[in-house]
Order: structure tokens, then sequence, then C-alpha cells
């Protein structure tokens, strides 16, 4: 039998009693995790002394590129063109990779949008693509490749079970062990992924606010610096935005609703706040990739990023033009009075669209492709009495009493004076 190395008591020890961790410690701990040797009771205690004393950039770095080297690592080089990738940390109505990846494919660069499915109140982009008959989101990586260097340059699909295989493994303990809010393990599982994706360029889209993982813009703030440090030590151009949700992105949250909205931006019209976002993180992209000038207001006007979706759609199996899923269900709540909409709180919104069956409670539940909420006003908006708010979706009405619970408080209609105009991104980190 090989003589292990460490012995993990001490090092959890170590980190218990506020002391840093070596790189050989770091490597040696991943992979013997990841093996099995290494067992879950300690890598919890482990990530909670995390949790509680932090971690140095250098351990930071050492463990997010120990969780890379515990899996394949994608290389594009090949393709000839630059790639770029969008992350976003999850939001309510954030549809935003549907319209994105087309948009940026559209100026040869290519998208590898390797992707997850939706946990809790935040959707998943690979749950709302499925709403389209036919579409697949397994690929495997020949197919990847053959997208990417082809007429469509992009893909969305699921990322593959060989990418940072133990950082599969720890999330799923954090998500056990009430260590999911540690700033170095939330970093060092999102790049690890992205690192191996192998994407030359990478723009983090990092949320604040009631329907973000982190409410709190300073802590959000420092997750970016943090993870835009990663990308760069690991020699993939990132950046990062800050934005704001405090209020669901677009007027609709669910899978085939966001579909049908993401649609409308790729036509030229759609909410101004999911057009103002897809064009920054465009922008954003692009200028990494070494084109700043990309006009990307004019692809989506002229048609160009419509026609890649409708051709990256049907390379993974879907039909463009197939009618979306209908709910067979619906109820609307209207304004009680005239006024102004003062509040639309993004959690709860979130929170109600999951429990009408948008989201999911555990990994291996399905979705319901049409239920979801459609917003018929948005904060700042005058509405008259009577006047509709937003429409919930279900399959069955028998769930519209615990998403109407979610609700209760959740918007107002007040006085023009009672609401402030929030800008939605409000800083850009860079390297
Ligand atoms: N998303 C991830 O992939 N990892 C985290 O730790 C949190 C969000």
């Amino acid at each position: 039998m090989a003589v292990e190395p460490f012995d993990a008591v001490q090092l959890i020890a170590a980190k218990r009693d506020g002391g840093a961790l070596t790189t050989p410690q770091i490597d040696w701990l991943v992979e013997a995790y990841t093996r099995g040797y290494v067992a879950d009771s300690q890598m919890s205690a482990l990530a909670m002394a995390i949790l509680l004393n932090g971690m140095s950039r250098q351990e930071i770095r050492d463990l997010t590129m120990a969780m890379v080297a515990s899996g394949e690592r994608l290389d594009f080089s090949g393709l000839g063109k630059p790639t770029a990738d969008k992350h976003s940390t999850g939001g309510v109505g954030d549809k935003i990779t549907l319209p994105l990846m087309p948009l940026v494919a559209c100026f040869d660069v290519a998208v590898p949008q390797l992707s997850g499915r939706g946990l809790g109140h935040t959707g998943g982009t690979l749950d709302k693509l499925e709403s389209i008959p036919g579409w697949r989101a397994s690929l495997t990586n020949d197919e990847v490749f053959a997208q990417l260097a082809g007429p469509v340059g992009g893909v969305i699909c699921a990322a593959g079970a060989g990418l940072a295989p133990a950082d599969k493994k720890l999330y799923a303990l954090r998500d056990t062990t009430g260590t999911v809010e540690a700033i170095p393990l939330i970093a060092s599982s999102i790049m690890s992924k992205k690192i191996a994706e192998g994407t030359g360029v990478l723009v983090l889209d990092v949320k604040f606010g009631s329907g973000a993982f982190m409410s709190d813009v300073a802590k959000a703030r420092e997750l970016a610096q943090t993870m835009v440090e990663l990308g760069t030590d690991a020699g993939v151009a990132t950046s990062a935005l800050l934005t704001d949700m405090n209020v669901p992105l677009g007027r609709t949250i669910g899978n085939a609703n966001e579909v049908r909205e993401s649609v409308e931006v790729l036509a030229g019209g759609g909410p101004a706040d999911v057009v103002e976002l897809t064009v920054a993180l465009a922008r954003e992209m692009l200028t990494l990739a070494g084109k700043p000038d990309a006009d990307v207001e004019a692809a989506l006007a002229d048609g160009r990023a419509m026609d890649r979706w409708r051709a990256f759609v049907t390379a993974q199996g879907g039909d463009p033009d197939a009618a979306l899923p209908e709910p067979r269900e619906t109820h609307t709540v209207v304004a009680p009075n005239a006024g102004v909409l003062t509040r639309q709180d993004a959690l709860a919104f979130g929170v109600a669209a999951w429990r009408l069956g948008a989201g999911r409670a555990r990994q291996e539940d399905p979705v319901v492709h049409a239920a979801g909420i459609e917003l018929h006003a948005k904060p700042g908006d005058a509405v008259a009495a009577g006047q509709p708010l937003f429409t919930l979706a279900a399959d069955d009405a028998a769930r519209f009493e615990r998403a109407l619970e979610a609700l209760d408080g959740a918007w107002a209609v007040g006085v023009a004076s009672d609401h402030t105009a929030s800008p939605l991104v409000v800083e850009r980190i860079g390297a």
C-alpha cells in the first residue's frame, strides 16, 4: 500500500487554527478526496474551517488548480479563432446566455457556453432551452468542437462529467453542510470548471441583491475580484460586471416564457434591461477577445444574431419554429389602486416561480417548462386600478396558493416618490 504524504486530520487542524496550507498539501487533499481516501466527514470539517478562517490568494489558486487537475482540460487552440464565455452567478429571470451566445458568435469569436441546470429559486439555462422540442443539451467533446469550428460558431450544452470532478463532489458536500457561502470555495468551484473548459476569455456577471447568491454588494465585489484574479493567474483573460438582482430581469421568469423573451431580443426587441445586459456582456467579451469595435447592436437589429440562434437550435436537434409549451392554468394579479409600481422583489418572484413548477428542489427532479410568471409592469411603471400586474402560470391550479404566499409583501403600488431607479450594471472589475 502506498504511503500517504500527509495526514488529513493535521491539515484540518492547521486550517481550523488559522494556518495556511501549502501547494503540495492542497494538491494531495483534493487528489485524495477525489479518489475516496479523504472522507466526506473530513472534507466537510475542512470546508467549515475555510468558511470561518478564509484562504490566502495562493491557497485559493492552489485549490482551484488542484480541482482543474482532477479531470480533463479542453483545448480549443486548434480552432484558429478566439474563444469567449460568460458565467453568471445566477438570478431570477436571467436568460442572458440565450441571446448572448449567438450574438457574440456573429463576430467570429467561438462561444463554448458549458452550462448547468437550475437549483432552488434561480433558473438554469439548460432547463430553459429544453422547452424547445427536440433540443439536446448533451454533446460529446467532438460535437462541441465541431459546432464551434463550423457555421454556428457557438454551443450551449451541459458541462461533461469529466470537467473538475473534485468540484462536483465537494459542491454536493457543501450543499448539505452549510458551507456553500465561503468566497474561496465559491470562487474556486466556479473558476475550476471555467478554466478546465478551455475558454480564452471569460466575462463574469456577478449579481448582488435579493435574488442573487450574494445579497450584499461588497461581498459580490470580493467574489468578483477573487474570480478575476484566479482567471488571470490561469492565463484566461477575465473581467467581471457587478449587476443588480434586486428586481427580476426582463418580464418573464420560468423556462418556455424566457425562451420567447430571448427570441424577442434576437428579433431586435425585448425588454430594455435584458437588451442592456446582453449588449454590455457581449461588448465586454468581444473587447477581451480583441474585437472592441464590433457593432453588437447592429447584429441584433439586422437579423444576424437571429440567424445564428436558429442555426444553433437546429444544430442541437431543435426546431426553432416549433410551438413552445403553453400552461394549462393561469392566475392574474391586478393593481388594487392607481399609482406607480414601487417594489418587485426578485427573491420572492423567484421562489414563486419555483413553487409553480419552473424550478426544482433536487437535482434529479424534472421542471415544468410552461410554468412561470409574466410581469406586465416593472418598478417605476404607472398602473391604473385593476390593471394586470403579473400572471402566474402552472400545470395545476393547486400550485397558485403557495406561489401567492411567497409573493405576499413582495410588490407594492404606491407613489412615484417611493421609487428610485437603480442602475443595472454598477461596476466593471478588470485584471
Ligand atoms: N456555483 C458553483 O458552480 N459553485 C459554487 O460554489 C457556487 C455556485
